[in-house]
């Protein structure tokens, strides 16, 4: 085995600036470090050959000239990295500000993607907050750190808004370490010693970061599947929280999760919903709501046993499954559901019929299925499965009972059908697939699993910040996708996140078109 020979790094004074070769095959990182400190700080932490440090000089003059120079090797990706004071009092000396955008007073450039950066310092450590950096033009004293606070500044440093420039239409990103923060008198000369120390220990710890990320930096295009993101079940399922809170006021207690989505959950958690996970935890009286994956009839019962004005937010394809499952018991058939263990939609519908419905989650577990008669067996599904790994289990099932009824329509729903198709046909042209939902989101899960299984790696993310940017890395095409729970808006900050490290170009790959609509319950009908 042989081991990496560390390259050397490039240092060069703004003064210095000649033709050379290239460092590297592929243009590395470039960072403007302004003091030399700063540069030799960044420098002790990069680890990658053809990343190269330019001290460019305190203040904006000197950051001009440097800006106006071409630095000595090609360079893909630039960031940025010096100290900064901190303009809020919940700063502290080391933390590292993104800029989210840069001003200087007059101009403002905007950098998107700021979150990705600092959700890639977080996972290595460090503490790192987004927010606007405005450059001034000297030190800036306390009654000036009010103003630039209270204008919403997060940081105030002498050159990054002068030093853009030279990224010249690359990626560019800002870090800036918090070197003093605070509105205070002013830090004895100790205080700013270690102050100084601890920013530069962050700008060192942040430059293999500020490496990753520019690895990660190309112009790309974005497949966006179309169908993706809410379907009609879950918008229903919104609207009636949403229309409970106007007609009744908050709280509204909403039984589990109205749809398996933390962005969704923790917004209507905002305007006055409450979320429980047992009818026990809602007072006497109040208003519940249940949510899209239904609920067993025992729970039907324990609300109207405790006198609660229950609002039914079942999806009507569950309900479908629902009433299938009391029609097959009621004619004495077993049921045998197909679906995912735990799932709250699978306790609701095994609970319609418990004594004569069986789970069944592979072909392994048909296999061992024995059923009083064999004659009177029938199949349902969970709505939310993959397709082809269903298809395996009811093919199983058939074989071992070729008497067994199915269905009327199918079971697994349109939504779920469509949305992986669709990411199918983006999987066959992408380098990664995203795919935009919660873990607890079984229909967002079962993309992921559509895409690798097309041989495509995929990631299920929350949001943007979920992106690990070393997925990117030599990515040129970015597959888009979202769990029928996972609102539209994630799909757009993902989409400018990406905008961040290069040049986005998003085309839309639509297999099918969705006109379904659900009405609403006569309890928020208007
Ligand atoms: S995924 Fe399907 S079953 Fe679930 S809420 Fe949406 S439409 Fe209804």
């Amino acid at each position: 085995m042989t081991e990496a020979i560390p390259q050397p790094r490039t240092e060069v004074a703004a003064d210095q600036f000649e033709d050379s070769a290239p460092a590297s095959a592929k243009p590395g990182l470039l960072v403007l470090a302004p003091l030399r400190l700063e540069a030799n700080a960044v420098r002790r932490g990069l680890t990658r050959p053809g990343s190269q440090v330019l001290h460019t000089g305190m203040g904006a003059t000197r950051a001009r000239k440097s800006a106006d120079k071409r630095p000595p090797h090609p360079f893909g990706a630039m960031v940025v990295m010096g100290t900064a004071a901190g303009l809020s009092d919940d700063l502290s000396p080391g933390d590292l500000v993104v800029a989210t955008e840069v001003s200087d007073g007059e101009t403002t450039v905007p950098l998107p993607g700021a979150g990705l950066l600092v959700a890639e310092l977080r996972r290595a450590g460090l503490t790192a907050r987004a927010g606007r950096v405005i450059t001034v033009q000297k030190l800036v004293k306390s009654s000036q750190r009010l103003r630039l606070a209270a204008d919403g500044y997060l940081a105030a440093d002498m050159e990054t808004a002068a030093l853009l420039g030279a990224a010249d239409g690359r990626p560019v990103a800002v870090i800036r370490a918090v070197s003093d923060a605070g509105f205070g008198p002013g830090l004895a000369s100790s205080g700013l010693i270690r102050g100084g120390i601890a920013a530069l220990r962050s700008l060192r710890r942040a430059a293999p970061v500020a490496e990753k990320w520019a690895a990660a930096c190309r112009e790309r295009t974005v497949l966006l599947a179309g169908p993706r993101s809410f379907c009609a079940g879950v918008e229903r399922a919104i609207e009636i929280v949403e229309r409970a809170l106007e007609m009744r006021g908050a709280p509204v207690y909403v039984r589990k999760q109205i749809v398996h989505n933390t962005r969704v959950v923790s917004d209507l958690e905002q305007r006055g919903a409450v979320f429980v996970d047992e009818l026990d935890e809602v007072p006497d009286n109040a208003t519940v709501v249940f949510s899209a994956h239904g609920v067993s009839p025992a729970v039907r019962d324990d609300a109207s046993g405790r006198g609660l004005s229950v609002i039914d937010a079942t999806c009507p394809l569950v309900s479908k499954v629902h009433a299938e499952a009391r029609r097959f018991a009621r004619e004495g058939y077993t049921v045998a559901l197909i679906g995912h263990a735990g799932h709250e939609e699978v306790e609701g519908t095994l609970g319609e019929a418990p004594s004569s419905t069986v789970l069944v989650q592979t072909a392994e577990d048909v296999a061992k299925l024995s059923v009083d008669d064999p004659a009177k067996i029938a199949y349902l599904m969970q709505t939310t499965l993959a397709i082809d790994e269903a298809a395996d289990v009811a093919g199983a099932l058939r074989d071992k009972f070729p008497q067994m009824r199915a269905p009327g329509s199918d079971d697994i729903c349109y939504a779920t059908t469509n949305r992986q198709a669709a990411v199918r046909a983006v999987a066959a042209e992408a380098d990664l697939v995203l795919v935009a939902g919660s873990a607890n989101s079984s229909n967002s899960v079962r993309l992921v699993e559509r895409s690798q299984r097309a041989g495509t790696p995929a990631h299920l993310i929350d949001g943007a910040t979920d992106i690990d940017v070393s997925w990117l890395e030599g990515v040129s095409v970015v597959g888009l996708t979202a769990g029928a729970s996972a609102p539209p808006a994630v799909v757009t900050e993902i989409i400018e996140a990406l905008s961040g490290l290069g040049t986005v170009t998003v085309t839309e790959r639509v297999t099918t078109t969705e006109s379904v609509q659900f009405g609403l319950p006569r309890e928020v009908r208007r």
